[in-house]
């Protein structure tokens, strides 16, 4: 059995992780348990071998060679099988932690030999349980999909406007059910892309809500107005941060009431606007980044005492900023992997706001 007891050298304890995204499980596959199968294994081929050159009447030392390469195929192809239910492993832990998973990192079914059913059971125990946690993490990446959807569809946002690119179809010879999940976490990740240009961050960290979005009475006395944003009211030099991801179009004086004016195009049709600045930290053209401090509080344009102006556009049409900002706790969640630490909302709203 010397050559069985040097095939232990090919093979290693493994520890097969399978978290399903709420705890973390353990399969061990020892090298210990491992050797005890191929041994096992090698004595039926010693077995049947002996039994060939018994009854067929072949020499000892042909049947040992063969025995040794047999044993050495048996203990690559326990390897390569092993190797692969490692690699789906690492692969599933990478996106329930939502990191990035390249595609050409995707398993393909191995070609392997067929294995004796005394090494394959135990691999074959581990695959079952494998594509159980892969089913169940599918189902579930896909319930974090269709709750962000109708929550982004509440926003007048349809996840088509968002996502980049349709599902992804791999060309390569993979699992059938290690795919389904594959292409339920690129759907739930190109959503995720997107989401990075939705507004959902406070523009301001602490402030008096102090106007809400609609027809309202006009501060100068005019009557009836369209009020296209929220007022955000703080001391003269509040830091003013960007709400999402995005690019600075404008950043100057407006003319027409805004007064210092910053306007950040987040792509996929969606603006924001920060009027009556003090003073600006970014410029037009300047990338910016949700939470990035863009400017100050001030009182400048057609404003009444030291507050910001706020917008949301979607496809130039002012929207009410209120829901955007509420969407945090469920766009947070899709959003994990940006590390963002996007606290509840503070602002009341339109009874809570005075007029
Ligand atoms: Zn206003």
């Amino acid at each position: 059995m010397t050559h069985a007891i040097r095939t232990t050298g090919l093979l290693r304890s493994r520890d097969l992780f399978v978290h399903d995204g709420t705890k973390l499980r353990r399969i061990r596959l020892s090298a210990s348990v491992q050797t005890v199968f191929l041994i096992a294994a090698a004595l039926m081929l010693a077995w049947s071998a002996f039994a060939a050159a018994h009854f067929i009447g072949g020499d000892k030392a042909g049947v040992a060679a063969g025995d040794t390469t047999q044993m050495q195929q048996l203990a690559v192809a326990t390897e390569q099988r092993a190797r692969l239910i490692e690699q789906r492993q690492k692969l599933l832990a990478t996106m329930l932690a939502g990191g990035d998973v390249d595609p050409s990192a995707l398993p393909e079914i191995s070609e392997t030999a067929s294995l004796p059913a005394a090494i394959a059971a135990p691999l074959a125990r581990a695959e079952t349980k494998l594509a159980a946690e892969e089913a169940a993490a599918a189902e579930r990446l896909e319930q974090r999909y269709r709750t962000a959807t109708r929550e982004l569809k509440k926003l007048g946002l349809s996840p088509k406007r968002l996502a980049v690119g349709g599902p992804f179809e791999p060309a390569t010879k993979s699992d059938p059910t290690f795919k389904a999940l594959f292409n339920s976490w690129k759907k739930l990740d190109s959503l995720q892309d997107g989401v990075i240009a939705v507004p959902s961050d406070k523009p301001v960290k602490t402030a008096e809500f102090t106007s809400s979005f609609g027809v309202r009475n006009d501060p100068f006395g005019r009557g009836a107005a369209m009020h296209a944003g929220i007022d955000l009211a703080g001391p003269h030099g509040t830091p003013i941060y960007a709400t999402a991801d995005g690019t600075v179009t404008d950043a100057g004086f407006n003319s027409g009431g805004y007064g210092n004016l910053i306007k950040l195009d987040h792509g996929r049709g969606i603006e924001t606007r920060y009027g009556h600045l003090a003073a600006f930290s970014v410029r037009a053209g300047d990338r910016v980044k949700r939470g990035q401090l863009i400017g100050r509080m001030g009182s400048t344009g057609r404003s009444t005492g030291s507050h910001l102006h706020y917008e949301v556009r979607i496809d130039g049409r002012a929207v009410n900023p209120i829901p955007f900002m509420r969407s945090t706790d469920y766009l947070a969640s899709i959003k994990s992997r940006n590390g963002h630490s996007m606290d509840q909302i503070a602002l009341g709203g339109p009874s809570r706001g005075k007029r």
